[in-house]
């Protein structure tokens, strides 16, 4: 579970930008360390609505950049991390690093991928293999070995949180929800171009505006790859992708562990599923030798099988190709990066311009390579000291968090020791993984943008194949230093904190406690929380799936997640769209309960002394100040349509709501009854 919607490659390639680097602050802010005071809006009352109290007149200063949908400190941050990436990364190709080093294989992809008059001068050349087997495809057994060697570890059901592949299943391989301590491939429903099944289905003008550009956008990268008759192809990949959607679950529905929890024996795939070639799909996947594969989306990958055999072979050979051509349009030539990002970006996001290649190439190389850049990254830009102060601050916090489990007064003491055992023994990851991924086995070749993105796509699923059989590795990170979030593990029992997000405005040392605690400390709370929300809390301090609660506290602890669902249910961002409250439970549960967490933290490390005022506010104001300044964002309307659709997290705007759940923002601002956002004391939720 993540602190904020992922920038996941296919994402930053659609949305970072054209625009120079802009720092969101540093350039307007008279003082570069703590509240930007700047962006407060004092015409606002804080207790009406207290995101635009504390962002107002940043809001109306601020255009989001023409190469981005969204636009906030941590965009800012993610912009400045990426510069910083591409000095690197010239640097290193300066240097000439030795062949099969991870300078090399940085520095040559990102060079690689820059190239594009080379890109340009091969044209289809590198894509026409590709299309060449998929125009062989003559039985059900030959395009079920298609479907299987296209798989990749591409999502994560539970860390990431990632539902979205447009192959037709996703891999997903750590511990087992019944016996973590050993590796299991998970296998996720996918097959969609567009971010969710409700695209599809959903009975509204607006997606049905989608639609038709979605139509075009087929058609047009058809016929880019030479398809004949584009418009007829493109016609069968959207009436396939259609019941494709018609069988995935929801959104909603895909946090649903207990429903997810289906081992299934790989013999009993042709009875339990029937259509696809399983044998012949699992021995391309490389799965053929599992005796055990859990099946995620029971009922979606019965459908998806199904439809293999009821839907026209030329169907799928169109779909694959449509695929093949969409996947892979950053690395062919421009015209198929203008037609992708026609659609994914403008249409689906909103976003008016391409961004430029540097930023786009940046991305790609973090996404091939992510431990490669964040060991070059890390090696520059963080400081052991900062390591030393963050780790300091999540062991302040986490007592904080075992302080407030031992005064919750609903909580039996039989259910204190099993949640205090959890919390004895989460892991905590700062900064970087203890161990770099061994990029040795991969070769990165100079020049071949197309053939280095499928060896590192190839690369990185063998590499998750091949944990399985070893005992799991609960140290493992599932994300990169340089990317600005964090992650809790649930099967792991872990949380990784990026180097990339341990810097200005999260945390800055030079900046007052309560504003670093507001920020970064409330992230560290937001994701010790993930331990305990709706979703951590079926975990127990080894990560295996088991109810450690007892029937009443359990109880309790479900009618305050109900709660809570209900009041994020009432938010509306759009007169005809209101938030999903089930849908982003967890991540509301982190939310109010790590902003409690890190509130007590500040307290507690205060000691007796008085924290100084800052521009009028009290250390009080400006603790929950720095909270809704870091969930400052700014958003093009589809961009934020398609974040209430398909994000398990709430709009940033929402979130800086979780205050009005705690008593201290109340008597911190003086919000009184009649406010917007007051809530009786009995209405306040507090689930831990
Ligand atoms: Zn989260």
């Amino acid at each position: 579970m993540l602190i904020r919607v992922p920038f996941r490659a296919s994402t930053v390639v659609l949305v970072a930008g054209a625009v120079a680097f802009a720092g969101c602050r540093s350039a307007e802010a008279p003082s570069p360390h703590g509240l930007d005071l700047t962006a407060i809006d004092r015409s606002v009352d804080a207790g009406d609505n207290f995101y635009a109290f504390a962002n107002g007149a940043w809001l109306k200063r601020t255009e989001i950049p023409a190469d981005r949908s969204t636009w906030g400190p941590s965009e800012a941050m993610t912009e400045d991390t990426a510069l910083r990436t591409r000095q690197l990364l010239e640097e290193a190709a300066r240097a000439a690093p030795a062949a099969g080093t991870v300078p090399q294989q940085a520095a040559d992809y990102y060079a690689s991928y820059m190239d594009d008059a080379a890109i340009e001068a091969k044209g289809l050349a590198p894509l026409q293999p590709l299309l060449d087997r998929i125009g062989a495809i003559d039985s059900i057994s030959a395009l079920s070995r298609a479907l299987g060697e296209e798989l990749r570890a591409d999502v994560d059901a539970l860390n990431a949180t990632n539902f979205h592949t447009d192959r037709l299943f996703g891999v997903w391989v750590t511990g087992n929800l019944n016996d973590p301590a050993k590796s299991v491939p998970y296998l996720l429903q996918g097959g969609l171009d567009m971010p969710d099944r409700e695209y599809y289905v959903a009975d509204s003008a607006r997606m049905a505006a989608v639609r038709n550009e979605f139509v075009a956008h087929v058609s047009q990268m058809l016929r880019l790859a030479g398809v004949p008759k584009p418009d007829d192809a493109a016609a069968a990949v959207v009436a396939l992708e259609t019941r494709m959607a018609r069988v995935h679950a929801t959104r909603a529905e895909s946090l649903d562990v207990l429903k997810a929890n289906n081992p299934w024996p790989r013999a009993e795939f042709p009875a339990k599923a029937p259509g696809l070639d399983w044998a012949a799909f699992l021995s391309a996947a490389r799965l053929d030798r599992e005796p055990t594969i859990v099946v995620w989306h029971p009922a979606a990958t019965r459908g998806l099988s199904a439809l293999v055999r009821s839907e026209p072979l030329s169907s799928w050979q169109h779909w694959l190709t449509f695929h093949a051509a969409d996947r892979n349009a950053a690395i062919l030539p421009r015209a198929f990066v203008d037609a992708r990002f026609a659609f994914h970006g403008k249409v689906l996001n909103g976003t008016p311009q391409l961004a430029e290649r540097w930023k786009r190439g940046i991305a790609a190389t973090n996404a091939a390579l992510p431990e490669a850049v964040g060991q070059l990254y890390v090696g520059r830009f963080f400081p052991p000291e900062t390591k030393a102060q963050m780790q300091a601050m999540v062991k302040n916090l986490i007592a904080a968090f075992g302080a407030r489990i031992e005064r919750l007064e609903w909580m039996s003491p039989a259910t204190k020791v099993k949640a205090k055992q959890k919390l004895a023994t989460l892991r905590v990851g700062v900064g970087y993984p203890d161990k770099w991924t061994d990029y040795r086995p991969l070769q990165i070749v100079k020049g071949d943008a197309f053939g280095n993105r499928q060896r590192a796509e190839l690369f990185d699923y063998q590499r998750h194949l091949g944990k399985l059989g070893a005992p799991v590795d609960k140290g493992e990170w599932w994300m990169s230093p340089q990317t600005v979030n964090a992650v809790n593990l649930p099967l792991q029992n872990a949380l990784n904190f990026p180097a990339a997000i341990l810097a200005p405005p999260y945390f800055d040392a030079a900046a007052p406690e309560a504003t670093n605690y507001g920020a970064i400390g409330a992230v560290i709370g937001h994701e010790i929380t993930h331990s305990f929300d709706d979703q951590g809390a079926m975990f127990d301090a080894d990560g295996r799936l088991a109810n450690w609660w007892t029937t009443d506290d359990l109880q309790h602890f479900q009618a305050a997640g109900a709660q809570l669902a209900a009041q994020y249910d009432a938010y509306m961002p759009f007169p005809d769209l209101h938030l999903n409250g089930r849908q982003t439970l967890s991540e509301n549960i982190a939310d109010v309960a790590g902003l409690a967490t890190a509130y007590d933290g500040w307290r507690a490390s205060l000691g007796n002394a008085a924290a100084p005022a800052v521009g009028g506010f009290s250390g009080p104001q400006q603790f929950f100040l720095a909270y809704a300044q870091s969930w400052l964002v700014k958003w093009r309307e589809p961009a934020l349509r398609q974040a209430v659709i398909t994000d398990g997290h709430a709009p940033g705007e929402f979130r800086a709501d979780a205050v009005r759940n705690l008593d201290a923002w109340y008597d911190a601002f003086e919000v009184k009854l009649g406010r917007k956002l007051f809530l009786p004391p009995d209405q306040r939720v507090r689930v831990w």
